[in-house]
């Protein structure tokens, strides 16, 4: 790590918890410490001491244009300058929601919130209010923000650094939380047909991304969407990865399901900060002012945040955006499984569109118990000598690398060439 990082890195331990205003920034689980970023532009991140990395975190998945993108600057500067927000609404929240239903059908009413957690949240607790049941059901190693209800067995930073189950959650919420393994669907069958008139709603990432990315096993998200209808329950997407990632119309488009409520985030915001829950008008009847569900925010549809929404969404219906992102994808994807192979390393790459993971297993990964089979200490080795080479992973091995339209042919050359003496190091070692 550069000078300039590790002091900035010391300062930051003197006012947040280890450093960082969110852990999964931390090295913990990879070891070292992190560096800290000065700018960005299209596929890089440059740091404090000036060292420039391929950058496949992309904060995490809204990035999915590359950094810094100039019509996405041009339109928050433009924004700015007319104020940064109101409290009242304004003609921009409506060409954001436009374009969201334009991609998305199925959110016949939405509301702007200001991030996925808040999304999640107010899904359930619409869905909660709405059915008059207090029962939700997750998925182990799902990732839905960080509400009460939601950081049981849940995955992300939860799961990397070993507390999926949160301190200071009371048990008497928590135990309205029940959890199956992803990809279960008789673990699912069970539990709704002993107690299905108990489920206020099912939810799930329909492909998960924060235990590394898993997708759905053929007829898994067609079996929820059976089982919640037969149950009197509700199916939640949490696609705040996947909205605008794996197609446009998100994992709901991609494979042909229609979820009563959608959360979205990440790239809906174009960088700035956005979460939107959405869906079945009667549903989202309920919702204060027109109904008892109260849920509010100062900053939501803050007038930047939709500026910066509104041209990432619409420079994303380029023609062939998706079918360009989805080569580019594809050709890193099995760029990796090759290096691996030749320096018999054991990994399992996982896809769906712009959002991989290599797996250090030897286990197909289909579920929170395979994704643990992995050799963690083996990733952050890996992690180290991307890093060191100039390329930047997320550091966990249970988290997706996001691929974006910035990433050129020589970015995903380079990347390829350090993954293979990156991996080379290790098998030796
Ligand atoms: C990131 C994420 C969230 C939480 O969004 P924040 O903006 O970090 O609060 C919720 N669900 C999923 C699937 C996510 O990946």
């Amino acid at each position: 790590m550069g000078a300039r990082s590790k002091q900035l890195f010391e300062d930051a331990r003197r006012y947040f918890p280890g450093g960082v205003n969110s852990p999964v920034r931390a090295y913990r689980a990879v070891g070292g410490e992190p560096f800290f970023v000065a700018r960005a532009a299209g596929s890089h991140l440059i740091d404090a001491d000036g060292k420039s990395y391929i950058d496949y975190v992309g904060s995490w998945g809204p990035m999915i244009l590359g950094h810094a993108h100039p019509r996405v600057v041009a339109a928050i500067q433009k924004a700015a300058e007319a104020g940064t927000s109101y409290g009242a609404p304004t003609e921009a929240e409506t060409r954001l929601a436009q374009l969201i239903q334009h991609a998305f059908p199925d959110l016949e009413r939405m509301r702007f919130v200001s991030s996925g957690t808040e999304a999640c949240m107010s899904a359930l607790r619409v869905a909660r209010g709405f059915t008059g049941r207090d029962a939700i059901l997750k998925f182990e190693g799902c990732y839905h923000g960080h509400a009460d209800s939601l950081l049981v067995k849940a995955g992300s930073g939860a799961l990397t650094f070993g507390v999926p189950d949160s301190l200071g959650v009371p048990a008497d919420l928590a135990r309205h939380t029940v959890t199956v393994p992803f990809n279960d669907l008789e673990a699912v069958r069970d539990v709704l047909a002993a107690r299905g008139r108990e489920f206020a709603a099912i939810v799930v990432e329909p492909v998960a991304g924060n235990m590394g990315v898993i997708p759905p096993r053929p007829g898994f998200l067609e079996g929820l969407r059976e089982i919640t209808a037969r149950a009197g329950a509700l199916l939640i997407f949490d696609e705040v990865i996947t909205g605008f990632r794996v197609a446009l119309g998100g994992a709901q488009q991609l494979y042909g399901i229609r979820p009563d409520l959608t959360c979205l985030g990440k790239i809906v915001g174009g960088g700035l900060p956005v979460g939107v829950y959405g869906g079945r008008a009667d549903i989202m009847g309920k919702v204060a002012p027109l109904g008892g569900v109260y849920q509010a925010g100062t900053l939501s549809g803050n007038p930047l945040a939709m500026a910066a929404g509104i041209e990432t969404l619409t420079l994303l219906q380029a023609a062939g955006f998706y079918a360009d992102l989805e080569a580019k994808s594809a050709g890193l994807a099995g760029a990796l499984g090759a290096a691996a192979a030749s320096a018999r390393v054991p990994i399992q790459v996982n896809r769906v569109g712009s959002m991989l993971t290599g797996f250090f297993t030897s286990t197909p990964v289909t579920d929170y118990a395979t994704a643990k089979t992995c050799d963690t200490r083996r990733y952050g080795e890996f992690f180290r000598g991307m890093l060191e080479r100039g390329v930047s992973l997320a550091p966990s091995q249970f988290e997706a690398a996001f691929v974006s339209a910035a990433h050129s042919a020589s970015d995903l050359d380079a990347t390829a060439a350090a993954a293979s003496e990156a991996l080379a190091m290790l098998s030796r070692a």
